[in-house]
């Protein structure tokens, strides 16, 4: 059990918050180098975490914008399963925004780290801008920009519409055969390991992070209970809709595309929703997927092994959710005021960012620095998140391959429907 990362996570949490606690009160006044070296472990990996936003942004998105491509010959099936899957992602985010513009019970708290962050450094729109003319010229001008540039300053829009355009560039231009397709393909696969590497870390990071951040809330008791609170609040609220999502609102879209019960339908795709659950990585369970959708579901193996593996890369609902809950909880702890314009910043960017990541364990937190940054919230803002993330992680993969395994099947009915046509 010890060997399982979720229990690791949880373990180097508790640990840090217990060490934390005994430490303030054996020495009231602190070692200095014992913060030191907390505050090394916790600044060390949140840089490693943050070295790889722009090459993995860069590099997912070609490669994914590459593999469509090369389906988009295949017309038919490569544009019903895109529109299909940026439509289910749309209504997730979309969700998660109407629900969370309602229902945010943890303003009733304050917000615990607004106290002397000054969040306009990396804000990509300043809030309450109301004209859109000078929303589009910022964004213009961040879009256009050089893609080396772009990579260097982290500039996430410029990585991302430089990405796009050399991509769809790629795709017209190349032979199929051509070595550039191959690298980028390579560098992905390089990139998910370093990633991996770093995953692999998480506990320490993680117990660094607790520990610092137990010291710096305990200045008042009330204080860090009230922000438990709030942390456990969000992560009920994301569980409750991720639930929705993937339980009523995917089972009732394939139930009216397709006929199939929504009952009928998850009793045949629990196996691989309990292998998500266990391993939260999309990726890791495409083989149990790509079974289930042609044994349990009947969809034709040409279909599956099209629409399951892209699914597993660009069709994150789950994730897509989850981001956008996370954006609005965090502007509301680091005291960012959202404005409309802002708030269709988080949509797309949540949009984007599920797309880009990759269907392995923590991916999402790579992909959630791009939506944090895009709005001026620190990225240090993401240890929040580690601290809940790994359970929140288990039901969203769930959620992100029952939604690729129900794509199949509603791309599998509408194409047989076209045929008998
Ligand atoms: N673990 C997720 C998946 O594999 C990605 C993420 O949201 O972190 O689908």
């Amino acid at each position: 059990m010890l060997k399982n990362l979720t229990v690791q996570v949880f373990l180097a949490a508790a640990l840090g918050i217990l060490l934390a606690t005994i430490y303030q009160s054996i020495t009231p006044e602190g070692i200095p180098s014992v913060v030191e070296t907390i505050t090394f472990l916790k600044k060390a990996f949140l840089a490693l975490l943050k070295m790889l936003i722009a090459p993995m942004i860069f590099f997912s998105l070609i490669g994914g914008i590459i593999s469509i491509g090369n389906v988009i010959r295949l017309r038919q099936l490569g544009g019903i399963t895109i529109g299909y899957y940026l439509t289910t992602t749309g209504i997730a985010i979309a969700l998660a925004l109407i629900v969370v513009l309602f229902f945010h019970p943890w303003t009733a708290y304050e917000q615990v780290m607004s106290v002397g962050i000054d969040t306009s450094a990396t804000r990509m729109l300043e809030p309450g801008s109301d004209s859109i003319i000078r929303i589009l010229a910022t964004m213009a001008t961040l879009a256009f920009t050089n893609p080396f540039s772009a990579l260097v300053d982290l500039n996430i829009l410029g990585i991302v519409a430089n990405a796009i355009l050399i991509g769809v560039a790629m795709v017209l231009v190349l032979e199929e055969s051509s070595p550039l397709f191959r690298l980028v393909h390579d560098i992905n696969h390089v990139i998910v390991r370093i990633l991996r590497w770093v995953i692999r870390i998480l506990p320490v990071g993680i117990f660094a992070i607790l520990f610092d951040f137990t010291l710096r809330l305990s200045s008042g008791e009330g204080h860090s209970e009230a922000f438990l609170t709030q942390l456990f609040q969000f992560g009920a609220l994301v569980i409750g809709l991720t639930l929705i999502h993937g339980l009523i609102v995917l089972p009732t879209i394939a139930w009216l595309a397709t006929g199939m019960s929504p009952v009928v339908l998850l009793g045949k795709i629990t196996q691989p929703l309990l292998v998500a659950f266990s391993t939260s990585s999309s990726a890791a369970t495409l083989p149990v997927s790509m079974r289930t959708a042609e044994e349990e579901l009947g969809v034709s193996s040409s279909v599956s092994s099209f629409v399951l593996p892209l699914g597993a890369t660009m069709n994150m609902d789950g994730t897509a959710l989850f981001e956008a809950i996370a954006a609005v909880f965090l502007a509301y702890l680091y005291g960012v005021e959202l404005s409309n314009v802002m708030l269709i910043t988080v949509f797309l960017m949540a949009m984007v960012a599920s797309i880009g990541a990759p269907g392995m364990p923590s991916a999402s937190m790579s992909g959630m620095q791009m939506v944090l940054l895009a709005i001026g919230i620190p990225l240090e803002a993401i240890a929040i998140l580690l601290v809940i993330e790994r359970p929140l992680d288990t039901i969203r993969t769930s959620v992100n391959v029952g939604g690729d395994l129900i794509g199949s099947l509603v791309v599998d009915r509408y194409l047989r429907r076209q045929e008998a046509a």
